[in-house]
């Protein structure tokens, strides 16, 4: 079995979900390997538990035991392996009797977990996707500056411009009135000479790739003036904005752009449940529960200003049908639509895939947010004219005939 170490993209996924089909089980593996001073990673002896554990529950058969410690002991072996050594997070999947063994080397810290089912768990690897930002990050002082391309993790410079500044200060004495004063102005005209040609680098690199937000970096009096440049589409998308001294390593810009993408989640967060809580308020552009949220995102109600919004999975369980590939937020034996046979899946993940397949950003948040009072997920609705759907409705209720 040969073991592939990848960074997974939502294609990834999808297509870690669509051909993943076949005998047996399959053992899904998430370790934390962040290094952070003082802790101990932990993940070891969580593993060690969760082997015992779920080891006790397949005591009467022998055979699925079998197949789990074979799998447990391919999941340890790439586990100890130092080719992982720099990821943050490892997630490995496993499934023996299908001869699958997955690795991917994460760039961002996972919670520890082993999953048995007959999928791959991936709620995990699309949590961490859809958390994934990617910033355009600029970094200036007056006369040069830095662009770079971040996602958590990693930084990666794409341009660096530089304009000749006269110095301010000569020494005393040297230069009086007139002088300096010419001095003062020739400073004046490089400087906007260089925020200017530094907007349109901005502006450039902005168009060039698929950024999530601008990040700036540098000392707050210089950035304002620096922003005065730049056109307001741009300046809407800036996230952050933070001092940081012109020198310094490559590594301390990785973890300050982690600390800052960290402190823009948790604004956006917050953002996104005052946005969910008016909405159940008034109960306008909101669907509610799973079911309807399955509903909003076929229809195209969600779309793409739209986003699901969910608690932490609940190990909850769906159907799929495996003829027209209908979702139900329930388990179905029979499809009510096609009367193909339906397949038991993972509901959080099927919904979090539905969602990316028709391109709706999926928002994880935390529990205790308001939203176990509404099965955990909701949807927040683009089109004006669509209302609440009603909470759990039934789709294989048959249609009551209609008299002519
Ligand atoms: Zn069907």
């Amino acid at each position: 079995m040969a073991i592939t170490v990848v960074t997974p993209t939502l294609n990834d996924v999808q297509w870690l979900a669509d051909h993943a089909g076949g005998e047996g089980m399959v053992v899904s593996c998430y370790a934390n390997t962040s290094v952070s001073p003082g802790v101990r990673p932990l993940w070891r002896e969580h593993l060690k538990n969760e082997v015992k554990r779920i080891d006790e529950t397949l005591a009467d058969a022998p055979a699925a035991r079998a197949e789990f410690h074979r799998n447990v002991a391919a999941i340890e072996a790439v586990l100890s392996s130092r080719r992982l050594a720099s990821a943050r997070g490892v997630a490995v999947i496993a499934a023996s009797q299908r001869s699958l063994l997955w690795t991917y080397a994460l760039a961002s810290p996972v919670p520890n977990r082993l999953v048995v089912n007959e999928e791959p768990y991936l709620v995990p690897l699309l949590e961490l996707l859809h958390r994934q930002r990617r910033y355009l990050v600029v970094h200036t002082d007056t006369h040069h500056g830095r662009l770079y391309t971040a996602v958590p993790g990693a930084v990666r410079l794409i341009e660096e411009i530089s304009e000749e500044v006269p110095k301010r200060h000569r020494a005393a004495g040297e230069l009086w009135g007139k002088q300096q004063a010419t001095i003062a102005r020739h400073r004046e005209h490089h400087v906007l000479h260089y925020f200017k040609e530094l907007a349109t680098e901005i502006v450039r690199a902005w168009a060039d790739d698929r950024y999530d937000g601008i990040v700036l970096l540098g000392e707050h009096e210089v950035l304002q003036e620096m922003r005065a440049h730049l056109p307001d589409h741009l300046v809407r998308r800036v996230v952050r904005e933070a001092p940081h001294a012109w020198v310094g390593r490559q590594v301390s810009l990785e973890s300050k752009i982690g600390a800052l993408h960290e402190e823009a989640l948790r604004a956006h967060d917050r953002q996104v449940l005052e946005d969910v809580k008016r909405r159940l308020m008034e109960r306008h552009r909101i669907a509610i529960g799973p079911q309807a949220v399955i509903d909003a995102i076929c229809s195209d109600d969600v779309g793409y200003h739209g986003r699901v919004v969910m608690e932490p999975d609940r190990g909850e369980v769906a159907s799929r049908c495996t003829g027209c590939r209908s979702l139900f937020a329930r388990v179905v034996d029979e499809c009510p639509s096609c009367h193909g046979r339906c397949e038991k899946t993972n509901l959080w993940q099927a919904i979090a895939l539905l969602a990316a397949g028709h391109h709706v950003s999926v928002h994880f948040v935390g529990s205790g947010q308001g939203l176990e009072k509404h099965s955990g997920v909701v949807a927040l609705l683009t089109r004006e004219e669509r209302v609440m759907a009603p909470p759990e409705r039934v789709l294989t209720a048959p249609l009551p005939e209609r008299r002519a």
